[in-house]
């Protein structure tokens, strides 16, 4: 939905929509249908003369007010008669009007009869004959009539089968109820008390009024409307949150990527700021940290730190005799050889120029003099391209109960120092002369 009051808005025009169809039923579903002699309506006059009778019936010249026909009734016959039939359609095939409850006749009727017969005949399979017009149901209503009356209404339910029609044609009782389901004609014929004499009539229209669905069904009807508008529209929520679930899935993965992507490249960067370009190895910063953690261990644990401070021998010289691309390499080729035989415990920094220090956790003096030999030898003994062999000196110290590090740093460098004098190439112990 568009707007937050779409929904309300629909859901109102909704129910009004139901009020309506609840409070205009009878006026919404009213269907009438008018049946007018001869306006499309075939008519038939018929007297008693079949029967054996010599009544006569004859039509009079129509008028604006409708058909008018006149009977002249005999009393030559018992029971004589004469009708007035309107087919509503050919070939047994008739209207169907259960739909509707009433019938309204404009009729004007003068003569000796009080009363007039109305018949609607219905054909049915189960007890009609197309070869024999009698056989049709005689759905009868026999209502009193004068001249002083137009308008006369009845209700479906007035009707009832004509007794001697039950008798004559030998109908079963579940056949014998009032039928309209296929109705073939409206009959209007003089009265039963069969007073001979002249009858006249005058028919302008006969008209039904019924209901387009039952009632019931009309309600059934709106009933489901709203089912299936509810149903839809949970359909369309489930829908519409559905994409939405999967939408912010989506989101929520792209977001963990960037971030994940943001982790990595930060890492990349603390790592990058921690190392030295030139040679791989950690620069200041990095020594800050293992400084920092050795320094925690050996508080809360008593463990030893100590340090290796290394600085090549003779280095200016190599720069002056093969340049300083040269003396790079030879500070690249040193730090690689020393970290890939250094312990995952160690760090190795670059500590400025050409001195490295390397940070042992959790080492002894002696471990630690025991390690810079192995590096001291490592170097001797290894070929640097174009500068061939180099050597290095190598200062170790270890933290003691005071100084601290600047302590530890000092004598480190004191040793290193000691080692230089002693004509480099060699590995000396702080504390040691
Ligand atoms: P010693 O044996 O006494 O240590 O002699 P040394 O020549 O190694 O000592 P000194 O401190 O006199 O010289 C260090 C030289 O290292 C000076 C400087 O030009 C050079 N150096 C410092 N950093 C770099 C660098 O990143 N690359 C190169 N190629 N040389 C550097
Ligand atoms: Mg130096
Ligand atoms: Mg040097």
């Amino acid at each position: 939905m568009s707007s937050s009051w779409q929904l309300e808005k629909t859901l109102l025009a909704l129910v009004l929509l139901t009020a309506l169809a609840i409070l205009a039923r009878e006026r919404l579903l009213l269907e009438t249908l008018v049946v007018e002699p001869g306006q499309g309506y075939e008519i038939r006059l018929y007297d008693d003369h079949d029967a054996g009778g010599s009544s006569e019936v004859k039509l009079l010249p129509a008028t604006e007010e409708g058909y008018q026909w006149q009977c002249d009734l005999k009393a030559s016959f018992l029971y004589p008669y004469c009708g007035f039939e309107i087919r509503l359609v050919d070939a047994w095939q008739g209207l169907d009007l259960s739909r509707y409850r009433q019938i309204e006749l404009n009729l004007e009727y003068s003569g000796p009869n009080k009363t007039v017969r109305l018949f609607l005949r219905n054909f049915d399979p189960r007890y009609s004959q197309p070869s024999d017009d009698t056989t049709t149901k005689y759905n009868q209503v026999e209502f009193a009539a004068n001249p002083e009356i137009y308008q006369y209404e009845f209700s479906f339910s007035d009707f009832f089968v004509a007794n001697w029609w039950l008798l004559e044609k030998d109908i079963p009782p579940r056949l014998s109820h009032p039928q309209f389901n296929n109705v073939t004609s409206i009959d209007i014929q003089t009265g039963s008390a069969h007073q001979a004499g002249l009858h006249q009539f005058r028919l302008k229209h006969v008209k039904l009024v019924g209901q387009r669905f039952d009632t019931a069904d009309w309600y059934l009807g709106i009933i489901l409307c709203w089912a299936v508008i509810i149903l839809s529209f949970l359909a369309f929520r489930v829908y519409v949150l559905t994409q939405e679930v999967r939408e912010r899935k989506v989101r929520e993965h792209e977001l963990l990527e960037v971030n994940a992507l943001l982790d990595s490249r930060s890492q990349e960067l603390e790592t990058l700021a921690k190392t030295d370009s030139l040679t791989g190895a950690f620069n200041r910063q990095g020594i800050e940290e293992a400084i920092k953690n050795g320094l925690y261990d050996w508080r809360r644990d008593g463990k030893a730190l100590s340090i290796v401070m290394m600085d090549i021998d003779h280095f200016k010289s190599i720069n002056d005799t093969y340049g300083h691309g040269v003396g790079d390499a030879v500070l690249a080729g040193i730090s690689q050889l020393v970290q890939s035989h250094i312990r995952s415990s160690d760090l190795f920094a670059r500590w400025g120029g050409e001195e490295f220090v390397l940070v042992c956790r959790n080492t002894r003096i002696n471990y630690a003099a025991h390690i810079a030999e192995k590096f001291r030898r490592m170097v001797a003994e290894s070929e640097f391209e174009q500068a061939g062999q180099v050597t290095a000196s190598f200062g170790v110290a270890t933290l003691r109960d005071k100084g601290g590090i600047d302590e530890l740093f000092r004598s480190a460098d004191e040793a290193l120092y000691r080692a230089k004098e002693r004509g480099r190439n060699r590995v000396e112990l702080a504390g040691s002369l």
